[in-house]
C-alpha cells in the first residue's frame, strides 16, 4: 500500500499531527510520499522516519487558503492509492475536494486505522463507535493524538513542484476574540469550565490552572451562549470543536451527550462537579466529587508544587 499523506501547517511550519499521519500509514506498510502545500515544513518533513520521497508544491494561490484552487493543484500529484489528512476543519474540506477531483471515497475522522484498510470511527455525534473495513484507492482524514507520531532522522528527497490556480476566495482579515491564547483544537492539554463556574469571571481560576501546565481553556455550550465573555472558539462539543488531548479536565460541566461527542476520545479525563451523579463521570478516568471553589485551588497547589520540584 503506498500512501500520500497531505501535511499540515501552523504559524509558517510543519504540525505535529503530519508525522502522527506519517505514523498511521507506516503501521500499512508501503511507500509514504508527503505533499506540503505552499512547501511549508518540506525540510523539516523530510526527516520524519519513514518516509520516501516530499513534494514541496509552491505556488501564487498557497498564500492563502482556497479548496478549490490547492486541490486542483494538488490532486494531479497525488498517485498513491491511500490519500491521508488531518481531521481539522481545512484538512477535511481538503481531503474531500482532493477526493471529490480523483473520483475515490472518503472517510472522515477516523481514530484508528489497522491493517487492510480497517478504520474506526465515531458516529451519531460520538454515541457509537464503527469499525468498517475499505477497499482502495481511498482517502482518508485522521483525529489529532489517535495516532502514535513518527520519530525522526530520516532524510527523504525533497521534489519542488510548482503549480497554481486561480484563487477564488480569499480570507481578508481574521477577526478573533480568542487572542494569543492556545486554541483547544491545537491544545495537548485542555481544562473546561461550563455552567457550573457560575458567571464568566470564575473562568480565571481555569487560567490560573491552564498558564501552570501551558493548557488551553475550553468550554461547553451552555457557558458560551450564557456568558457573552465566554467566546464560540473555545465550546467544545458536537456543534463545537472535536479535541483529543493528552488531557481533558472538566469543570462544572455536566456531560450532556453533545459535550461528550467532541472530548469523550481524549486520552485522559479528569471530571471536577458537585454532583457524584453527573453523567460526566461515566467517561472520566478521574473524578473529583467537590466543588471547583474547594478543588481548583488544592488542584493549582499541587501542581504547582510538582512542577517546581
Ligand atoms: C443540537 C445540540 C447541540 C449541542 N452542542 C453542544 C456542544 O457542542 N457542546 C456542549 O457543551 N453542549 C452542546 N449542547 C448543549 C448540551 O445539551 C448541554 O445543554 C450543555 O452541554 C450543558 O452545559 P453544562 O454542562 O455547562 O451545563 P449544565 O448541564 O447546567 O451542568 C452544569 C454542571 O455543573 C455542576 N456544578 C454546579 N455548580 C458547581 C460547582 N460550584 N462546582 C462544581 N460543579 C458544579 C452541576 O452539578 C452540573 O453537573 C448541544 C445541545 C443541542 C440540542
Amino acid at each position: 500500500m503506498s500512501t500520500t499523506v497531505i501535511s499540515e501547517s501552523s504559524n509558517n511550519s510543519l504540525h505535529p499531527i503530519t508525522a502522527q499521519l506519517v505514523g498511521a500509514a507506516s503501521a500499512l506498510g508501503g511507500s509514504i510520499t508527503i505533499i506540503c502545500p505552499g512547501g511549508i515544513g518540506a525540510t523539516d518533513a523530510a526527516q520524519i522516519s519513514g518516509v520516501s520521497k516530499v513534494i514541496s508544491v509552491e505556488g501564487g494561490c498557497f498564500n492563502t487558503y482556497d479548496c478549490i484552487a490547492w486541490s486542483e493543484s494538488l490532486s494531479p500529484l497525488v498517485k498513491d492509492d491511500l490519500i491521508l489528512s488531518s481531521s481539522s476543519a481545512m484538512g477535511r474540506e481538503l481531503i474531500s475536494s482532493i477526493a471529490a477531483t480523483k473520483g475515490v471515497p472518503v472517510v472522515q475522522d477516523v481514530t484508528n486505522l489497522a491493517e487492510g484498510l480497517l478504520v474506526t470511527r465515531s458516529i451519531y455525534s460520538g454515541k457509537a463507535i464503527e469499525e468498517v473495513r475499505i477497499s482502495s484507492p481511498c482517502a482518508i482524514s485522521l483525529r489529532t493524538n489517535s495516532f502514535e507520531a513518527a520519530g525522526g532522522g530520516g532524510s527523504a528527497e525533497i521534489t519542488t513542484v510548482n503549480v497554481s490556480r486561480d484563487i477564488t476566495v480569499a480570507v481578508k482579515q481574521a477577526l478573533t476574540k480568542a487572542g494569543e491564547r492556545l486554541d483547544v483544537s491545537e491544545a495537548d492539554i485542555i481544562i473546561s469550565g461550563g455552567r457550573g463556574m457560575g458567571e464568566p469571571s470564575n473562568f480565571s481560576h481555569l487560567y490560573e490552572v491552564a498558564d501552570a501546565l501551558g493548557a488551553a481553556v475550553g468550554a461547553s455550550r451552555a457557558a458560551v451562549d450564557t456568558w457573552d465573555d465566554i467566546p464560540h472558539s473555545m465550546q467544545v462539543g458536537q456543534t463545537g470543536k472535536t479535541v483529543t488531548p493528552n488531557l481533558y479536565i472538566a469543570v462544572g460541566i455536566s456531560g450532556a451527550i453533545q459535550h461528550l461527542a467532541g472530548m469523550r476520545s481524549s486520552k485522559y479525563i479528569l471530571a471536577i462537579n458537585k454532583d457524584p451523579e453527573a453523567p460526566i463521570f461515566s467517561v472520566a478516568d478521574y473524578g473529583i466529587v467537590a466543588t471547583w471553589e474547594e478543588a481548583l485551588p488544592v488542584l493549582k497547589d499541587q501542581l504547582s508544587e510538582i512542577l517546581s520540584s
